[in-house]
């Protein structure tokens, strides 16, 4: 929207899903304090981190938000989606079911929102080579099925979760400007 000067500010609402302990929290954290934490618990209430990024000179903020840890019970709300215009969609790269689960978010995620929301989909614990379980050529097919931008990121090491988050920032906007 436009405020008093002409100057146009920017407030987009992104929101996070995938299975529990795929890293969701610690993406956030690494991209927001850039902390990391081994032994995160689920958060508690819905929770939000507010980011700024400049694009073509003019303040782009993200709202991201963090499940309370509801993904458990697959019973994310809807005020959970409600007004998003981003969605990160995270697996485990060392879990396959968290990669089965995919289709299921995605399906959520269409059931909430409306099919212009800017989506990626995210590998994260790609540090974990050692013990890799979905190649990337398989997260590469599917987010091309499913016409997402594709990621493989590392909380833990901090891989592309700058990138991940700014890509997905500057989509939206690119989607409303
Ligand atoms: P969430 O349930 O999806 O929010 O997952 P969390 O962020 O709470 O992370 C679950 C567990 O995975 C924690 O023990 C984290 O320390 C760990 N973790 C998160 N991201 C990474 C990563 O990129 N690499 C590794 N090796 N562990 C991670
Ligand atoms: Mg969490």
């Amino acid at each position: 929207g436009r405020r008093g000067g002409g100057e146009e500010e920017y407030l987009f609402k992104v929101v996070i899903i995938g299975d529990s302990a795929v890293g969701k929290s610690n993406l956030l954290s690494r991209y927001a304090r850039n902390e990391f934490n081994m032994h995160s618990k689920a958060t508690i209430g819905v929770e939000f981190q507010t980011q700024s990024m400049e694009i073509d000179g003019k303040e782009v903020k993200a709202q991201i938000w963090d499940t309370a840890g509801q993904e458990r019970f697959r019973a994310v709300t809807s005020a959970y989606y409600r007004g998003a215009v981003g969605a990160l969609v995270v697996y485990d790269i060392s879990r396959r079911t968290t990669f089965d689960s995919i289709t299921r978010w995605l399906d959520e995620l269409n059931t909430h929102c409306d099919t212009t929301v800017a989506r990626m989909l995210v590998g994260n614990k790609c540090d974990l080579e050692n013990i890799r379980a979905v190649s990337v050529e398989e997260g590469k097919i599917l987010a091309e099925a499913e016409g997402l931008f594709f990621m493989e990121t590392s909380a833990l090491d901090s891989t592309n979760v700058k990138k991940a988050f700014e890509i997905i920032i500057q989509e939206i906007y690119n989607n409303v400007s």
